[in-house]
């Protein structure tokens, strides 16, 4: 069983929020040692982000083999821009898209916790919409381990919920501290029974994520953005994966792709197809067992997300 627990499900993209988002995907270009045309990325995105409806999200999975997908929104007060209505009119049309397709689809919803009726937005997701979780991006400017998230993670924890919150770098605007994996330390105290998982497990940072999962039972991550060092640097991506399954353990790593902003610089399938070659492929005195794979691939997220 394939399970990708990190897409961004987005009911429409407005041209301008393209721009912003391309420096990321330039950045993995280059390390992927891949040609750079901003005219052809923007032809991609604006054909792929937008999918009111989920019909991207389920032809993707099809034509990639992945059989269940966590979707999720993204929400920031940062700007002014998106109102608590645009939020939940996100969220709920997020959620519908899981809603359709119960089989093969979960959704988080976006909340910023700085809203000052987030308790009453994640009620809403969670008993109108029926989401099962939160995502959040705290490198927008918040602590997710902070007084107004703990009144979200409390809510969050009572109805079962998980969260997936952002961890590792990212470029400005980006506040990075914000992301570092530390700040979820306290959370695996005050809520023990939340599962969490950070997403990119701190990515290059992964070393403080590795030392906290080791204690943490409940701190999980995926390997979202990890593809573009795997298709980049083959040799450095199986030596840090080995290092962070070792410290870690390999039931604390999970899959995910971050499409389909990472969709439009390599096709999910290679992405998959390159995890399941480890075993035979990694270099020289780096080694991985199938059953690793399987466990990354799907195995460990059935077990965190309740699926048979
Ligand atoms: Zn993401």
């Amino acid at each position: 069983m394939i399970i990708d627990t990190h897409y961004h499900q987005i009911p429409a993209m407005p041209d301008e929020m393209i721009g912003a988002l391309l420096s990321d995907i330039t950045r993995a270009l280059k390390i992927m040692n891949k040609k750079i045309d901003i005219d052809d990325l923007i032809e991609k995105a604006k054909a792929s982000w937008g999918d009111p409806d989920g019909e991207k999200l389920i032809a993707g999975m099809d034509e990639s083999g992945v059989d269940y997908t966590v979707i999720c929104a993204i929400d920031t007060i940062e700007g002014g821009a998106i109102t608590t209505e645009m939020a939940q009119l996100q969220n709920k049309m997020v959620a519908d898209v899981a809603r359709n397709n119960p089989d093969r689809v979960m959704a988080l919803a976006g909340i910023d916790p700085r809203r000052e009726n987030a308790v009453d937005m994640l009620c809403e997701c969670f008993d109108d919409f029926g989401m099962r979780g939160v995502k959040y991006h705290p490198d927008f400017g918040f602590d997710p381990s902070g007084p107004e998230s703990y009144k979200l993670l409390e809510v969050l924890e009572s109805k079962g919920g998980i969260l997936l919150s952002h961890t590792g770098p990212l470029h400005p605007p980006s506040r990075s501290k914000y992301a570092e994996p530390v700040l979820l330390s306290d959370i695996g105290v005050d809520f023990p029974d939340l599962k969490v998982i950070a997403a990119h497990m701190g990515y290059i940072n992964w070393r403080p994520w590795a030392a906290l999962a080791t204690h943490q039972p409940n701190l999980f991550g995926d390997l979202a953005m990890w593809d573009v060092y795997a298709f980049g640097r083959y040799e450095l991506f199986c030596r840090e994966l080995r290092d962070l399954i070792d410290f870690a353990g390999v039931e604390k790593v999970l899959f995910g792709t971050d499409n389909p902003i990472f969709s439009i610089v390599r096709p999910t399938k290679d992405w998959i197809q390159l995890i399941k070659d480890l075993p035979e492929k990694a270099p020289a005195g780096i080694k991985f067992t199938n059953e690793e794979v399987d466990a990354i691939l799907g195995g460990n997220a059935a077990k965190i997300l309740g699926l048979t």
